[in-house]
Order: structure tokens, then C-alpha cells, then sequence
């Protein structure tokens, strides 16, 4: 079974957020002042968040990316995720973290068979750190990285979403990570999801980091995996790893999108920045599973072309990833 969307794209990546809560309150994801906790009512049980991953594999998803706000900081997530990984045709179950809880659980993942784990990191310095994330520890995450590769994950991927004038300096520490370790460290385009005034400033464009790396080092091409997600990757010259820049803003990768997302309150969206959306907690609550494979092919004939990014004449639009899953 396939899902084919009106543009032709063949959808088979669900991004299920399992919650809306988190341990950090990054800069570029949350208000300083949060956001307004969701009633335990309102956030779907896991036998809810099952139903709609069964009911998106049946429909024609293979792989499925677990993310947050910060999943691991949900009780009960292992049990969970067990669950989740013997659903019959899924290929790949892999999941997002910031890293900080994951020492005692990455043996536990790797066993239950996630495939691979993106590790958010925004800077290497702690005090840029404790910034960006309104009070992180570095050290936590990167016993989560140091945890990750005990476990036996064979790559890890490094998301840093890099701003301007914050930690862009630090690009070249960070790609020099991938020198001796299997390490995908992959820069992101600061996106304005939360509608931040000067975002166009602070945003780097993944061209211009490619230019500023290649100057410091031999860039070589490298394979995009199968099934891959946005990031395009380059080799430095003989290294373990890779880096990769996922630029949603500069060039968009809507031409190739294959992803729709769940959000932990059951709203589906079929894109990051729509504004359409359908409520998947009410046919869950009906308990028919005809209608809520209806429903979710709906979302995928739904999806627009292309992203309404720079959607300047919607000023009020905030989309704070940690409420949509990023
Ligand atoms: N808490 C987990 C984490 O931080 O990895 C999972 C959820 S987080 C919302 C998922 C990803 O969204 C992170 O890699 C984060 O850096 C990214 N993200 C959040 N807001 C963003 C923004 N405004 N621009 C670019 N990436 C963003
Ligand atoms: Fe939390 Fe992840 Fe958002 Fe940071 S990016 S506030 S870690 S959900």
C-alpha cells in the first residue's frame, strides 16, 4: 500500500509527537514563559498514540520518528516504544531527544530496536548552552551522546540549529566532531516558528555554512540514505562522520517532503506551517479504525506543494515546535 499525495510524493513518514512537555526551554522552540501546560485529559494515552501509528502503517507508513517535546521525559516511554516497534510493516522506528535522560535508558532503546536517535545540540560551550536552552546542562547531553554510542547505536546524528551571532562561530567545532566519530552532525536553518522579529538575521543560510566549512576544510559529497530526510550531506576529506544542512528556509525541500505529522493532542497536520488541521482525537474516541485510516489519508490529500514559511500576512501564527513535534 502506498500513499500518494496530489503532488505526486509518496508519503511514508509519520513524525508522532508523545508529548508537549520538556526538560529544557530552547530559545528558538518555546517562550521564555513556556507554554500553557495541557490537561492529562487532553494529551493522548499511549494505547491512543498505538491506534494511530497502526492505523498510519496500514495506510502505507514505514517509518515513524518519535519526538516532542521531550519523549523521554514521558513515564512509561519504553513500554511504549516496545509496543510500537513490533507493529507489523514498519521499517524504521527512530526517535529525537535533547539527550539529557538518555544514560539510563540508550541500552534500553537500542534493544527494543530503535533504529537511530537525533540528538539535539545547540552549542559546545556551556555557557552558550545554559543560554540557548534557558538553563541546560552540556554535560547532561553529552553523557546522553557518550550513552548513545555505549549502547551501540551505529551512528549518531547531531542536530544544531545554528543563529547568528550565537553559535555560528561554532560550526567548524562542530563539524570537526565527525573526524574520528560516525557522527551526522547536521546544522539546521533557524526557523521563525514563533514568529520572532529579527529571525532574518539570525537565520544562516546552509549555503553560507557550506562555504564558510569548505574553507576550512575538503568537502566531499556524500550518499543520502534510504528514506532520508532533508539533509544533504558532505564528507570532510577521510573523516568517520558526516555533515549535513537542512535548510527549510533557504531552499525548500517541499518538492521532496514525504512526512506528515501527529501532534500528542491527536492533531494531524500535513505540514509544519499549514494551518489545516484534523482533530484525530475525536475518531479515536469512536473507536473506529475504518475512520481514522479515513481521516489521515485525508491529511495526505490535503498537503499543500510547498510551505507557507514567510507567511508575513499571518503575524500571529506561532508554531512552537515543542507543541508540534519538530
Ligand atoms: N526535545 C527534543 C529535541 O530537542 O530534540 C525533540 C523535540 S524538538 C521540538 C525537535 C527538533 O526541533 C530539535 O532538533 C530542535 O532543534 C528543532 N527545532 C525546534 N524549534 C526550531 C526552530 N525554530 N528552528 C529550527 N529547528 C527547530
Ligand atoms: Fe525542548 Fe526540544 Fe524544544 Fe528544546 S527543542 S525546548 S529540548 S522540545
Amino acid at each position: 500500500m502506498q500513499l500518494i499525495d496530489p503532488f505526486g510524493r509518496k508519503i511514508n513518514y509519520l513524525r508522532l509527537s508523545i508529548t508537549d512537555r520538556c526538560n529544557l526551554r530552547c530559545l528558538y522552540c518555546m517562550p521564555a514563559e513556556g507554554v500553557a501546560k495541557l490537561r492529562h485529559d487532553d494529551v493522548l494515552s499511549y494505547e491512543q498514540l498505538l491506534q494511530v501509528a497502526r492505523a498510519a502503517v496500514a495506510i502505507g507508513v514505514e517509518k515513524i520518528r518519535i519526538t516532542g517535546g521531550e519523549p523521554l521525559a514521558r513515564k512509561g516511554v519504553l513500554p511504549f516504544l516496545e509496543q510500537l516497534a513490533e507493529i507489523p510493516g514498519l521499517q524504521r522506528l527512530v526517535l529525537t531527544t535533547n539527550g539529557i535522560l538518555l544514560p539510563p535508558v540508550a541500552h534500553d532503546l537500542r534493544r527494543i530496536g530503535i533504529e537511530s536517535l537525533n540528538i539535539s545540540l545547540d552549542s559546545l560551550r556551556s555557557e552558550t548552552f545554559h543560554r540557548i536552552t534557558r538553563g541546560g546542562d552540556l554535560q547532561q547531553v553529552l553523557a546522553g551522546i557518550a550513552a548513545a554510542e555505549q549502547a551501540g547505536f551505529p551512528y549518531v546524528k547531531i542536530n544544531v540549529v545554528v543563529m547568528r551571532g550565537i553559535n555560528d562561530d561554532e560550526v567548524p567545532d562542530f563539524a570537526a566532531m565527525t573526524v574520528d566519530k560516525p557522527y551526522k552532525v547536521r546544522f539546521i536553518e533557524y526557523m521563525p516558528t514563533l514568529k520572532q522579529g529579527n529571525w532574518q538575521e539570525m537565520c544562516v543560510p546552509g549555503e553560507e555554512l557550506l562555504s564558510r566549512l569548505s574553507e576550512r576544510y575538503a568537502l566531499e559529497p556524500a550518499p543520502a540514505e534510504p528514506m532520508a530526510g532533508p539533509a544533504s550531506y558532505r564528507r570532510i576529506k577521510g573523516a568517520a562522520g558526516m555533515v549535513g544542512i537542512i535548510t527549510p528556509v533557504s531552499c525548500h525541500f517541499c518538492r521532496e517532503c514525504n512526512r506528515i505529522r501527529v501532534t500528542s493532542t491527536g492533531v494531524a497536520k500535513s505540514c509544519l506551517f499549514s494551518r489545516d488541521t484534523t482533530d484525530l482525537k475525536s475518531i479515536l474516541q469512536t473507536g473506529d479504525h475504518e475512520a481514522l485510516q479515513e481521516a489521515l489519508r485525508r491529511v495526505v490529500t490535503a498537503k499543500p506543494d510547498r510551505h507557507q514559511l514567510d507567511a508575513s500576512h499571518e503575524p500571529d501564527h506561532q508554531v512552537p515546535m515543542s507543541q508540534v513535534g519538530g
